[in-house]
């Protein structure tokens, strides 16, 4: 049985689909994403799924991207769940929405990533990102009839039992989401997505002046630079996120409230001067290395 289930994931998961794997002891297959929208490759994932059914998996945990950390980037549900329904398998959808969950489908409205979908079983989300609760806050959704699986009976002095890995936690965190979602109302939490939203797009259009390489989900408000269109020292002055730390090759920019218009407009500057010196640089090495040659 344990040898029939595996988990499928895409190359832009969260590190902790690695850990749950292993603490579970089950097979992980990652998947490629296509380079420019960062989705999961589906002739990749297909291929894939060919060899697990081949190698003798029955169950497949299919966990997949609302807002990846480091891009923002959201699998394709619609084409994974038509390719997984045409395999001989059985599969359940878990949405990493962790990222993405408070804003993805705020801003758009056509996401089909939701509970409408029959194969999707559960949702994580995280209130200590874009909501800033304070950190632990992370939320998960299951389907109604899928937690009993988990159920404890054991703890047994604990009223309703426990459905959880961790055991006693602080109650004071589900109650500072409660408050926070409370205080923007249902309406004024859509607003300010669409706010930080409409700055993340203004954001991306100077960007496109500029002629920055960058990636952005549309309906997300995370912007990832491709590091030779910024210096080191902006990035750190801006206090942007490499994706490692070692050498980094992408820089993210999250537009939150604290991202003010002024703040971006200061950036930009700053950026638009190091691109035209380091533009006018690289002329200056061709123009020498011409010259050297002519010698
Ligand atoms: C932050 C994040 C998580 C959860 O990590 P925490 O350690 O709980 O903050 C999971 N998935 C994604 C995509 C994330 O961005």
């Amino acid at each position: 049985m344990h040898d029939e289930i595996s988990i499928i994931s895409s190359e832009d998961r969260h590190y902790s689909i690695d850990k749950s794997a292993e603490i579970l002891n089950l097979h992980h297959e990652v998947i490629s994403v296509d380079k420019e929208n960062r989705k999961m490759d589906v002739a990749y994932l297909s291929k894939t799924i060919d060899e697990e059914i081949k190698a003798g998996v029955k169950f497949l945990a299919v966990v997949l991207n609302m807002g990846s950390t480091m891009y923002g980037s959201v699998d394709d549900i619609t084409k994974i769940t038509e390719l997984l329904k045409s395999k001989p398998v059985e599969f359940m959808i878990h949405v990493d929405a962790a990222f993405g969950g408070f804003i993805y489908p705020f801003i758009n409205f056509e996401n089909k990533m939701n509970f409408s979908n029959p194969h999707i079983v559960s949702f994580t989300l995280d209130a200590h990102k874009m909501l800033q609760a304070p950190y632990g806050t992370d939320i998960y959704l299951s389907r109604k009839g899928f937690i009993e699986g988990v159920l404890t009976e054991g703890a047994s002095y604990v009223k309703g039992q426990d459905c959880t890995l961790s055991g006693s936690r602080s109650g004071a965190n589900a109650i500072s989401v409660w408050m926070i979602l409370r205080a923007y109302g249902s309406q004024g939490g859509i607003e300010f997505c669409h706010e930080i939203w409409e700055r993340t797009n203004s954001l991306c259009d100077e960007l496109d002046a500029l002629q920055v390489q960058y990636f952005r989900e549309s309906f997300m408000n995370i912007v990832t630079i491709s590091s030779p269109y910024i210096s080191e020292s902006i990035a750190h002055k801006y206090r942007l996120v490499p994706n490692c730390h070692e050498n980094p090759q992408w820089w993210k920019i999250v537009v939150m409230d604290h991202v003010t218009p002024q703040i971006i407009a200061s950036f930009l500057s700053e950026l638009s001067e190091y691109l035209t010196d380091s533009f006018a640089l690289n002329k200056k090495a061709v123009k020498t290395e011409l010259f050297s040659e002519h010698l």
